[in-house]
Parts: C-alpha cells; sequence; structure tokens
C-alpha cells in the first residue's frame, strides 16, 4: 500500500499525519455504542442482527458478532456475498431476489452460510426453491410485510397463511419467519414515529396470530432500525436490524440525540483560508453524502460546514482561527452512503492508527 496514493494512512501512524480526505473510525466510540445496544437488547431479551449494509465492512461485522450478535443483514447478495467470503457465518438479505442470476447466486451462497432472503410473491417459492435443490442447500426464507413505508412485502397480512404453507411444502426452503421493518419511520419526528411502529405491530401480530392458529410456528419476527429499535421491544418482534447505530451520523443525533455517539468522522484538512471568516476544506460531494444535509464539525461549535461542491468544503469560521492543515473531523449527514464513497476506515485509537478496515463491499450493489 502507498501512502497518499491507495492509503490515507499505515497503522502505528499518529492522527495528524493521516492524509485526508478520508472515513476515520473512534474505536473507542464504536465499542461502546456496540456494547450499548447489545447490553440493550440482553436485557430485552431480543435478539440482535445489525444491518451491514451501513458499514459494508467484514471487519466491523466480525466484531458486531463478538458483541453478541446473531448474525449480520446485507441488503444485495453481491454484499452478502462479499460477507460471506469474509467469514460471516449467518447473514440474512433484507430483500426480495427475482432475478434469475441472482437467485442462482444466493441460493449458491448458502453452501457457504446460513442464508436468508425475503418473499412477498407465491411465484418466488418455486424460483428459490429449485434453485436452492440445484446447489443442494436450504434457504431461509422470510415472508415480508409492507408495514407502512409503500416499499415491498404483503399489503394484506391475510396474505401471509397461503404463502407460508407453500415455503412449508418446499423441499429446499426453511419458513424463518417474518420481516416486518418500516423503514419510512426511522427519521420521523417521535409522536409519528411512535405510531407508525404500533400500527407495523398491529400487522406483524395479525399475520403471527394467524399462522400460530394454522399450526405454522414463526420462529422470529425481525425488523426495527436506530430510529425504532426501542419501540419494536413493546410489539412482537424478536430480532432487531440495527444499522447507522455503530457509527452515527448527524442526521441521527438530530432525530434520536444521543443515545449512541459519534464514532465515524470524514477527516478534512484546511486548504486555503483567503477570504475572513471562512476556511476552505478539502473534503466535498465525492467524499460524502449530503442527501440527509451537510455534515456537522465535531467538538467545534463556532465552526459550521456551510458549502459543499465536488472536492471542496466550505466552512464558516467567525473566529478566524483555523491555519492550513488543520484537521476537522465532520460527522457525516447521512452514514451508510457516505461509507460507500470510501475504500477504507481508518481506525483510531488513542491518537494514533489501530488499524486500517478494507469497506469490502463497498459499491456491492447488484
Ligand atoms: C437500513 C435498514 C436497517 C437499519 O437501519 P438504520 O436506520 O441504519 O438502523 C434495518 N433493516 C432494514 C431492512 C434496512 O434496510
Amino acid at each position: 500500500m502507498i501512502l497518499g496514493y491507495d492509503t490515507p494512512a499505515l497503522p502505528g501512524m499518529m492522527i495528524d499525519d493521516i492524509v485526508t480526505p478520508c472515513l476515520v473510525v473512534d474505536a473507542d466510540a464504536l465499542d461502546r455504542n456496540l456494547r450499548k445496544l447489545a447490553e440493550f437488547c440482553t436485557g430485552q431479551g431480543m435478539a440482535l442482527r445489525p444491518h451491514g449494509k451501513m458499514h459494508k465492512c467484514p471487519d466491523l461485522a466480525h466484531l458486531q458478532m463478538q458483541h453478541g450478535a446473531v448474525g449480520i443483514c446485507a441488503q444485495k447478495v453481491s454484499e452478502a456475498e462479499s460477507f460471506a467470503r469474509a467469514g460471516l457465518k449467518d447473514i440474512l438479505v433484507t430483500n426480495q431476489v427475482r432475478q434469475a442470476v441472482m437467485i442462482d447466486r444466493v441460493a449458491g451462497l448458502a453452501r457457504d452460510a446460513r442464508i436468508g432472503v425475503l418473499i412477498d410473491d407465491p411465484a418466488n417459492v418455486a424460483e428459490l426453491s429449485t434453485a436452492a435443490r440445484r446447489h443442494g442447500t436450504i434457504l431461509d426464507v422470510y415472508i415480508e410485510l409492507d408495514c407502512g413505508a409503500g416499499r415491498c412485502g404483503l399489503t394484506d397480512p391475510e396474505d401471509a397463511l397461503p404463502l407460508a404453507q407453500r415455503i412449508t411444502e418446499a423441499a429446499h426452503l426453511h419458513f424463518a419467519g417474518l420481516h416486518v421493518y418500516q423503514g419510512s419511520a426511522q427519521h420521523m419526528p417521535e409522536a409519528k414515529r411512535v405510531d407508525a411502529i404500533a400500527h407495523a405491530a398491529r400487522l406483524a401480530t395479525q399475520a403471527r396470530d394467524l399462522l400460530d392458529t394454522n399450526h405454522i410456528p414463526v420462529p422470529t419476527i425481525t425488523g426495527g432500525g436506530t430510529g425504532s429499535y426501542a419501540l419494536e421491544t413493546q410489539g412482537p418482534w424478536t430480532e432487531l436490524q440495527c444499522g447507522s447505530y455503530a457509527f452515527m451520523d448527524a442526521d441521527y443525533a438530530r432525530v434520536i440525540g444521543d443515545a449512541f455517539e459519534p464514532a465515524l468522522f470524514l477527516l478534512t484538512s484546511v486548504l486555503s483560508h483567503n477570504r475572513p471568516s471562512r476556511a476552505i476544506v478539502d473534503a466535498g460531494l465525492k467524499v460524502q453524502s449530503v442527501d440527509s444535509g451537510l455534515p456537522t464539525v465535531h467538538a467545534a461549535p463556532d465552526l459550521s460546514y456551510t458549502k459543499c461542491s465536488d472536492e471542496h468544503g466550505e466552512v464558516h469560521d467567525p473566529d478566524n482561527r483555523l491555519r492550513i492543515n488543520d484537521k476537522l473531523r465532520l460527522i457525516p449527514g447521512h452514514c451508510d452512503p457516505t461509507c460507500n464513497l470510501h475504500d477504507q476506515y481508518v481506525v483510531i485509537r488513542n491518537g494514533q492508527v489501530e488499524a486500517l478496515w478494507p469497506i469490502s463491499a463497498r459499491g456491492k450493489a447488484l
């Protein structure tokens, strides 16, 4: 690895010597976030299956497993493959898989790991089962309910019965339960979020009771995110899928406050201070996603990141205190799509680079 070409840092380096812009992870803050949610889940008697689409990093997924996770989630089959290649043994693809090539790949992947997928269409039962037979594997299948986000999933919980019956009859599929994730509720204001998850809970309970009555056991009801996890504990869910809690971002800090602390930073340096009250930094649009708002500047209440172009950012510096090459820690507005833009995390502890973690599933959108 060549410093300044394909890596921004080398292990053992001091923070001040890191080349920017790059993503840094505060290892102690990350550990505290992982421990906090793990202990919460244990206390609630719930399983935790963190969402790997957020970080796309096998090293971090392994760390979550060490903290007691039962497995991880992935959003895409190619992302799941990247995790499986790195030794993760229990992966739920929280999505519909409909393209023939990807059905074949996910069925084959189940040779290396326990693999789950979602389903909302009876026609998909035979597709998945036939592919799994071809590979000599068994797939876990979860029925997805549309519980309010208006995306995929059964729109009527009553349809869960005929679909579950079909799944249980398919030789190479195992009916693993219900997937009930209210994605659009995660960033709602609190009162609306409470209502949205209560609605999801009613639909999940209706589907589970219908299956119970018809002697089809529902081993798992999985869902929940960083914005809603405390609400799912009051419903029929048995497993949580939080993703952003590990790193947090500026948008989630506005929505849920300081339940978890920022552990991911976009490290940026001052390039120019050619005008009063304004510094130009080296982190623009190509190294972060601003779909949920601009980043905030960590531990510097007097500074604000005000504008973004492709390769530059503007920082309001009212006291003109910034100097060339000063480093700022930006808290990205939205962690998931920001992580997807980088090749590695620079993991820091006690002011020093402890490790570099490849973001192996970055760009794995198939
Ligand atoms: C993104 C996602 C999550 C995690 O969401 P966060 O808000 O990052 O905690 C959980 N489940 C599913 C299905 C998701 O797509």
